[in-house]
């Protein structure tokens, strides 16, 4: 292991998505002992699945401690839910999302960002594409001194990479996802993975749907290397900090 440890930034944008989209990635790195963050856009108020809820700000409140519930469950350092809106992402200001970002970034100074990819994951959510897209700016503007100046000391995280998916739900429109160069082996950690998804209680209707392809298909994640410092062609790996 290297003197400091590595580190890990996951960027979400609904309680739920850090243990349905990158659970295995985030188990498995905080078993490496690799310093993890995530930062959630919203709290997931606009959710269908409402639990006993009798307002969107109770369903939100909820959502928050199912957040964190899930987070420790995984083994996550650091998590932090920000005050954006539920399903309202497309509409939020674009620059001054990926700003919040970029000072992060260039505060907690990860080796590796996970985040959706355009397609905005297994359920094309909208919200996941435009964090996607607020994560891809603010991953390169970061390591550029003349982007956000005030926002401290310029730092180059060494790789980008969006989750994809090797499967797609039936019934469900598909979406078009990028080819993975990454193929995570998440049997060790499956079980931290679905007891993190178990945290999210008012979700469980979801859980319910969909654990019968979890079952078939989820020893495995999925990911895409998108940017680094190095020109190279796309290979296959097993692990997202090869070679860090
Ligand atoms: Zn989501």
């Amino acid at each position: 292991m290297p003197s400091s440890p590595l580190k890990l930034l996951c960027v979400t944008a609904h309680p739920d998505d850090e243990c349905f989209a990158f659970g295995g990635a985030l188990a498995l790195a905080a078993e490496a002992g690799i310093e993890t963050h995530v930062i959630c856009f919203t709290d997931g108020q606009a959710a269908t699945n409402r639990g006993a809820a009798t307002s969107a700000a109770e369903l939100g409140a909820m959502r928050r401690a199912e957040f964190v519930d899930s987070c420790n469950i995984l083994g996550v350092t650091h998590h932090e839910l920000l005050d954006y809106q539920d399903a309202q992402l497309e509409f939020a200001n674009f620059s001054a999302a990926a700003a919040k970002l970029v000072e992060r970034i260039r505060r907690f100074r990860p080796d590796v960002i996970l985040t959706f990819g355009g397609d905005g994951g297994m359920n094309t959510h909208p919200d996941h594409i435009m964090v996607s897209a607020f994560t891809t700016a603010a991953f390169h503007w970061a390591g550029q001194k003349k982007r956000f100046p005030a926002l401290g000391p310029i730092h180059t995280t060494q790789r980008l990479y969006y989750v994809t998916t090797s499967f797609f739900f039936p019934d469900r429109p598909a979406c078009l996802p990028a080819p993975w160069t990454v193929t995570l082996d998440i049997t060790g950690v499956r079980q931290r993975k679905f007891d993190a998804f178990r945290a999210h209680t008012s979700q469980l209707p979801l859980m319910d749907k969909f654990e019968s392809f979890f079952e078939k298909h989820g020893d495995t994640e999925h990911y895409t290397l998108a940017a680094s410092p190095q020109s190279q062609p796309a290979t296959q790996a097993t692990s997202l900090f090869a070679g860090l």
